[in-house]
């Protein structure tokens, strides 16, 4: 959560700072602000608000000039969205940016203001700037250094101190911070993707580590030791346009459209020879026939995605598998053992709460496998075995592309496990793989059916509440359906699973409680096709998601989508695409801000 980004170079940099910082605006929206050195002194201006309405029409009145500076859009997590509780947090002397919680701030601010310290503002951030000021006698690294021996919790920070206008001082322990590397301007950034118009080289920036950046060089000292740090700088295999709109109104409509290339991205080059192929993180069929279970852990989407992996893993492979939402599963002491193989799923590769499970699993002497996005993100680079989704950035906070390839993922592991303890034959797996291998370009159809869901969106717009049903894997499929309403529309929306209905919540229904019906599994179609008919005779409006050629009963439904008819299993890659966009033309038709839902933020980087 919330983007920090820092400048230091030849350019004037408040507009430059904004500019970046709106590419992060998927990561917090509440507030933002700037800190410039404008003749050797820290400006700041900041704003309650979305960057264009707020801190945009404050900086028309009276913009900073100078050439080093920070900037911030915020998630609150401590104190309200205020002009005030925005970042950055200063006093004159120091001046900080701050992406994480400070979870001891109280002790801190407790002991400061013996020390005769004022705050001004409800965050936890003030604990650590004060704290730096505190400390600070003229050595940045040393009052830096000393504030992290202290302060306990979870943050990236970008700190200016005023004796040194032509530098910025970077530090992080969770959140994720790196540190980009130009020609005569070097950056911060909380993710590569708000610098990539500048420069595709960028170091991580580790837990432990504090780096000076100026102009003409970037320097890493061990904040312990104070001795300076070698590091690798990386090179960003994503371009400008991939982290642009493109001509799409909403990322999230671009992200759609980019799901068959990026599915395509995903299963290609983990399909050699017609086989799946895992080499490159060293799953061997061997670790694989030891396993005595499998977790898959993550959360929203993620854990949805990893839904489609127990059904489809347990019906191949006949192996347990356990999905779980990571803030339970972590205080909730799973059984998870050695010989057990943990999958980790997060798109940003930074979620804390799956990141806690991580530790878990890893302590448990279980293997753990990471399934990311973010190449080299935290997630990634502490599981034991790690592959990437290739899906490219994804923007828009209602995540989609991520969700398929996630998905696409569950199949890959289902077909490699279920291979590897002989549950399915090699044809049989050569036949799934390529299967597999088609969906891609039946996603891309599916998502030119733009009317038919326009259509099914306009007749949803008036409902207060209204369910998602389902059984087996369209079941899976209800809870993302009902997420991406919910998240993006603000319609309330529950995903319940179809025979259950009857056993209390059918009470709900009435006229006024329109059902979309998922029901895409042959040999679940009848069974969910009674449930739609008890919920069309107490008044519900249905849309039914069905196959072409499914023997729909035409007076129980209201409207009907149809999807094309592939093999059951491999549904759930298909039918994800109506339900993303009867949510998004839903969203658009209620005029709701897509990209930037309320209250949320993509990469939830706190517990
Ligand atoms: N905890 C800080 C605050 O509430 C930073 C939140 C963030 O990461 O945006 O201001």
């Amino acid at each position: 959560m919330c983007g920090i980004v820092g400048y230091v170079g030849k350019d004037e940099c408040a507009s430059l700072l904004v500019k970046c910082l709106k590419r992060l605006e998927y990561r917090g929206y509440d507030s933002a602000g700037i800190a410039v050195f404008e003749k050797g002194r820290i400006k700041t201006v900041k704003a309650k608000g979305k960057i264009a309405e707020g801190l945009q029409k404050k900086l028309d009145e009276k913009c900073p000039h100078g050439t080093c500076g920070i900037g911030h859009t915020r998630w609150a997590t401590h104190g309200e969205p205020s002009d005030i509780n925005s970042h950055p947090i200063g006093n004159g002397r120091v001046s900080v940016v701050h992406n994480g919680i400070i979870e001891n701030y109280r002790e801190i601010k407790e002991s400061l203001m013996r020390h005769g310290y004022g705050f001004e503002s409800e965050t936890d951030t003030e604990a650590a700037v004060k704290l730096l000021d505190y400390y600070y006698s003229g050595d940045p690294i040393d009052a830096i250094s000393k504030m992290m021996a202290k302060v306990e919790g979870a943050y990236a920070l970008g700190i200016l101190f005023r004796d040194f206008p032509d530098r910025i001082y970077a530090v992080r322990k969770e959140s994720p911070l790196i540190v980009g590397k130009g020609r005569g301007e070097n950056f911060i950034a909380s993710d590569v993707t708000a610098i990539l118009d500048h420069t595709k080289e960028y170091y991580i920036l580790e837990h432990g580590e504090i780096a000076e950046i100026t102009e003409n060089a970037i320097t890493f000292y061990d904040a312990s030791s104070g001795d300076t740090v070698e590091k690798e700088v990386q090179v960003a295999d994503w371009d400008i346009e991939a982290a642009q709109k493109g001509g799409y109104e909403h990322f999230m409509l671009k992200e759609i459209h980019e799901q068959p290339s990026a599915l395509r991205n995903t299963i290609s080059p983990r399909i050699k020879d017609g086989l799946p192929d895992f080499s490159e993180c060293g799953l061997t069929d061997e670790m694989i026939r030891n396993y005595r279970q499998i977790w898959i852990v993550g959360c929203g989407s993620a854990m949805h995605a990893g839904m489609v992996g127990k059904y489809v893993t347990e019906e191949l492979a006949r192996i347990p598998v356990n999905v779980d939402i990571a803030s339970e599963f972590k205080y909730r002491d799973p059984l998870i053992k050695e010989n057990d193989l943990c999958i980790i799923i997060s798109q940003s590769g930074e979620t804390a709460d799956t990141k806690a499970a991580l530790e878990l699993a890893n302590k448990a002497g279980a293997d753990t496998l990471a399934i990311v996005n973010v190449v080299g993100s935290s997630i990634a680079r502490e599981a034991k075995m790690v592959m990437y989704t290739n899906a490219g950035p994804e923007i828009s906070v209602c995540s989609t592309k991520a969700y398929a390839v996630q998905c696409a993922f569950m199949y890959l592991v289902a077909f490699k496990v279920a291979y590897a303890v002989g549950t399915i034959t090699e044809d049989e797996c050569r036949k799934l793989c390529g299967e597999l291998c088609g969906i891609p370009d039946i996603v891309a159809k599916c998502i030119e059916e733009k009317e038919q869901y326009q259509f099914v969106a306009s007749k949803l717009i008036n409902a207060d509440s209204l369910l998602y049903i389902g059984r087996g894997l369209d079941y899976a499929l209800s809870m993302e359906g009902s997420l991406k309403l919910k998240e993006i529309s603000y319609i309330h929306s529950e995903s319940y699973a179809a025979g259950e209905l009857k056993h209390g919540t059918i009470s709900l229904i009435d006229e006024n409680m329109p059902v979309i019906a998922v029901a895409t599994q042959e040999r679940l179609f009848d069974k969910t096709q009674s449930n739609v008919k008890e919920v069309k005779s107490r008044g519900a409006k249905v849309v039914l998601i069905c196959k072409e050629g499914a023997a729909v009963d035409e007076a129980s439904v209201d409207y009907k989508v149809q999807l094309p008819g592939i093999r059951d299993l491999l549904m759930p890659l298909v039918t994800i695409v109506p339900l993303q966009l009867i949510a998004y033309y839903t969203a658009v038709l209620l005029g709701r801000d897509v990209d930037m839902p309320r209250n949320l933020a993509k990469s939830v980087t706190v517990e």
